[in-house]
């Protein structure tokens, strides 16, 4: 129930953790984080509470990265174990993806995928995600073109957030009927389906819009680029987030 994704230069698993607490009110059963680090995803998901992972990462630490995406999952398809939490990843291990909300052809996009030899390790509607973007990805090398081709299959409601570890300074993320919001700060960028999210670390926002894909790039500074889900460019307009970062 909630996400958050993060480039810049700070440690991208604290700042990950700092924003899935800051959503925990929303309630969830699970939660998973992804960090990029030396060409290689790593990722640690389990059920139950955040203390949960927490403990599981100093059981088994992920290595340092400044790239990284976060899920608090409320279980619609598949238990609240800890195979059905996110991230989920292509079988390369290539991809990570969260998501919340459902998409509702999964089942005819896992039948497909398991034709063309994918093997689908949970029992969600978003693993497919995962392996949708690895395919698409091979094609183009470009993951915002990945997802945008990837969106137009799908049919529900979603966020979805989403890096590559050929991409390692890039995150991208999309939505249909669920918020995204993105931060933006001093070369860095946060992804979030909620401010609170974020407000700790910068109040400079874009909302996107429905049926928009986002990507954020640290270059040097950070570059954030929206378009539609046909690759039409939108604008971007920074808001003001003026609410009590106590709250
Ligand atoms: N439908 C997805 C699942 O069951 C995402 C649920 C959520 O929004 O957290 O894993």
């Amino acid at each position: 129930c909630g996400i958050v994704g993060y480039v810049g230069s700070q440690s991208a698993l604290e700042v990950v953790l700092a924003g899935l607490r800051r959503l925990e009110y929303r309630g969830y059963d699970s939660a998973g984080v992804a960090v990029l680090a030396d060409g290689q995803i790593a990722s640690a998901r389990k059920s139950g509470k955040l203390v949960n992972l927490e403990k599981a990462l100093v059981d088994r630490p992920l290595p340092a990265g400044a790239t990284g995406i976060g899920h608090t999952r409320w279980a619609t398809h598949g238990g609240p174990t800890d195979r059905n939490a996110h991230p989920h990843l292509d079988n390369a291990g290539r991809v990570a993806v969260v998501h919340n909300g459902i998409i509702e052809n999964f089942a005819a996009l896992r039948a497909e995928l398991a034709e063309r030899g994918h093997v689908l390790s949970s029992e969600t509607d978003t693993e497919v995600v995962a392996h949708l973007l690895a395919e698409e990805f091979s094609g183009c090398a470009d993951l915002a073109e990945a997802m945008r081709l990837v969106c137009r299959r799908l049919q529900g409601a979603f966020t979805l957030v989403a890096v590559h570890a050929d991409v390692p300074d890039v995150v991208v993320g999309a939505r249909r009927n669920s918020p995204l919001v993105v931060g933006v700060g001093e070369g860095e960028a946060f992804l979030a389906s909620d401010v609170a999210a974020f407000i700790a670390h910068t109040r400079s926002a874009v909302e996107l819009g429905q049926d928009q894909v986002v990507e954020v790039r640290r270059d040097g500074g950070v570059e954030v680029t929206v378009t539609d889900f046909d690759g039409r460019p939108a604008e971007v307009r920074p808001f003001r987030v003026d609410w009590d970062a106590a709250a």
